[in-house]
């Protein structure tokens, strides 16, 4: 009997669905489809090789087994086609959420089936060569061929919508199936077909379905990348789970060697929650996910474990390794609405835990507070490609010179309503999202224009003042940027007073004096910003070269809050005035307080006691009244 090719085929699938079930799956939409190939195409096979016993043994067995047999095989070749044809589909997200498609691609297999089940047969045995023809053959033969030929011009049609190693993989997995079908068509009696798709699943299960691919190498647990196609997966279908975030402290104090002994034993402690798969998130950080399908029970567990998991933490690693982690708690993945929105929520907040704060509950105010945040970064996008940013002033006074000397330039976006959004709102953002750097460049721009094109240093403006984030003064092309800038505009640097304030870690530090003295060096003149209110404060004065310190808002409404808080105003006064450096008053609003700053000895006011922050032709009308220019 010609049965050696399926006896071989069967062997490869067999094989095939061991090494495959040996390894944890993470259970995606392809893994699971990939499975029921297997399964479908080891029937397919088994069911070939009983037609083919029953056709040689016609005689003895009834008539209705024979033709029962062979319309199995034949319906089973029809579904294995299938089969891969959804496979292929899948990857495509429109075919895969196009409902109607999906319906007729039921259709043509239902039609397909019933055809094949109805249709006449007829069986040839002479020899050693035996197989089946007629209408039922042909029919089971065309519905093959049309989802093998479907899958592959999926593939060319929408190739650019899958990677190169899919789109490969899938192809030469088609190409083998077809190949086959002419073979078998051409000589019926060489019964190839179970074989070759034996041999294009064992390809699709090296290239693209081993379950090492998922991994990640270095820990053995679900890559990042799995994570994506996973959390992907249970926002489209809707399902219920609950995570927990494990984000370790990101500078781990360790040798490579003992970093990597102890990322193992962490993913081996949390991989021993049965209940969860767990991921890799970006580097020192992982991720628990709960979808028991039910919500209840997702919950429960993943509460219990997240209580196992911070005491074990309290504990060592690798014998003597503390290793300070802080835990996000999401019972219900539903506060966001896409894998992008979640892990966005574990990055952000895993930022905004205090120092003391080692874990967090996140509700549905998480999510609509990243959904506002977003809102804002695409309002910051529009506002930076339509030249919707604007830059107001608020001007400066001199207490000794009695006139108006400088100006703080402030950033607002006009929105599309034409309403103005406030720096308080978009700057943090601009900051989390890396538009700071461009909204920074653009104000500065802004000014520099400003201050040459109307001429401010004749209408009594010596200086502009301008805000530097923190985030743009660990960058250490700034000073460069803005010598480019300041030198487009004509501007001289010595018109031009950056305010920082104070940088986080001594990295930073450095390269923010890197820049400091880079622009010092040019003429531009610094201030710090914010003095008194903890982002600030008087041992940062000693270490940076600034000429000018900006008290704090608060800082002015402090000072008549009870008698301490003056002496101790009064001692800063003048510490900070025997170092040599000027001060300006920020928030003044009323008389009282203009007079109290004037009396401390403080050399600026800035406050809506004279002005708000000004529109540019506002701002120079107001100039020309105030300081008495022409
Ligand atoms: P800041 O640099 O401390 O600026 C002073 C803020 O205090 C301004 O708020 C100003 O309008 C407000 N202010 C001034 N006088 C008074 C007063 O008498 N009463 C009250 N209630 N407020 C007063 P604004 O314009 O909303 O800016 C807020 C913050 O946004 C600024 O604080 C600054 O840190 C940041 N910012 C503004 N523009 C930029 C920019 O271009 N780049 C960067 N990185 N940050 C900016
Ligand atoms: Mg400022
Ligand atoms: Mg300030």
């Amino acid at each position: 009997m010609n049965v050696s090719m399926q006896a071989c085929g069967l062997i490869l699938d067999l094989l095939l669905i061991y090494f495959f079930s040996r390894h944890e799956t993470v259970g995606l939409f392809s893994e699971r489809i990939f499975r029921i190939a297997l399964v479908v195409n080891t029937i397919c096979i088994v069911l070939d090789i009983l037609s083919v016993f029953s056709i040689v043994f016609r005689e003895v067995v009834p008539g209705f087994v024979t033709v029962g047999a062979c319309k199995l095989y034949l319906a089973s070749l029809a579904c294995a086609s299938f089969v891969a044809f959804i496979y292929t589909a899948n990857d495509i997200r429109h075919l895969r959420e196009d409902e109607t498609f999906g319906r007729i691609v039921k259709i043509i297999l239902g039609v397909g089936l019933l055809f094949i089940l109805m249709l006449p047969i007829d069986f040839y045995h002479q020899g050693n060569v035996v197989y089946s023809f007629g209408a039922s053959v042909t029919t089971a033969f065309a519905v093959f061929i049309m989802f093998t030929l479907g899958s592959l011009i999926i593939t060319l049609i929408n190739g650019k919508y899958m990677n190169a190693g899919r789109r490969n993989s899938i192809r030469s997995w088609m190409a083998l199936e077809i190949l086959a079908v002419a073979l078998q068509i051409i000589f019926p009696q060489i019964l190839v077909v179970g074989f070759g798709s034996a041999v294009g699943l064992f390809i699709l299960y090296c290239e693209l379905e081993s379950p090492e691919v998922y991994l990640d190498r270095a820990t053995g647990i679900f890559s990042y990348d799995t994570l994506i196609l996973y959390m992907k997966q249970l926002y489209s279908e809707g399902r219920d789970f609950s995570g927990i975030a494990v984000c370790t402290d990101e500078d781990w104090k360790m040798d490579t060697e003992q970093e990597a002994r102890v990322m193992l034993e962490i993913s081996e402690y949390l991989h021993s929650f049965g209940g969860a798969k767990l991921f890799r998130n970006t580097d020192h950080d992982f991720l628990l996910i709960y979808n028991n399908d039910e919500m209840e029970k997702n919950q429960i567990e993943s509460a219990l474990n997240l209580d196992m998991i911070k005491t074990r933490f309290q504990e060592f690693f690798d014998g003597n390794m503390t290793v300070r982690a802080k835990f996000l708690y999401i019972p219900d993945g539903h506060i966001a609405t896409s894998y992008d929105e979640y892990l966005e929520i574990c990055r952000l907040y895993k930022d905004e835990l205090g120092q003391d704060e080692v874990s967090r509950l996140l509700d549905e105010s998480a999510g609509s507070h990243i959904r506002e945040q977003r809102e804002v970064k695409n309002e910051i996008l529009a506002a930076l490609a339509e030249d919707r940013l604007e830059v107001h002033y608020q001007p400066i006074y001199s207490i000794k010179e009695r006139r108006f000397v400088s100006a703080e330039a402030l950033a607002r976006i006009v929105n599309s309503e034409g309403k103005l959004i406030m720096p308080g709102l978009f700057i943090p953002v601009a900051e989390e999202y890396g538009l700071i750097d461009r909204i920074g460049e653009r104000v500065f721009e802004i000014t520099c224009h400003s201050f040459r094109e109307n001429a401010l240093l004749e209408k009594g403006i010596e200086y502009l003042e301008v805000n530097l984030s923190v985030a743009q003064c660990e960058n250490s092309r700034l000073s460069e940027i803005y010598r480019k800038i300041m030198e487009k505009e004509q501007v001289s640097p010595s018109s031009i007073n950056l305010e920082i304030t104070e940088s986080s870690t001594l990295h930073y530090r450095n390269i923010l004096l890197d820049n400091m003295n880079t622009l010092g060096k040019l003429g531009c003149s610094f201030a710090l910003d914010d003095f008194g209110t903890g982002e600030s404060n008087l041992n940062y004065i000693v270490d940076m070269p600034v000429q000018l310190v900006k008290f704090d808002r608060s800082m002015v409404q402090d000072y008549f809050v009870n008698d301490r808080a003056k002496t101790v105003m009064r001692a800063t006064v003048s510490m900070i005035k025997e170092i040599g450096l000027k001060i300006v008053a920020e928030g003044v609003e009323t008389k009282e307080q203009l007079d109290a700053m004037a009396d401390l000895g403080v050399d600026y006011i800035q406050g809506y006691y004279f002005s708000k922050p000004l529109q540019e032709k506002d701002f120079l009308k107001f100039l020309e009244v105030k300081n008495l220019v022409a």
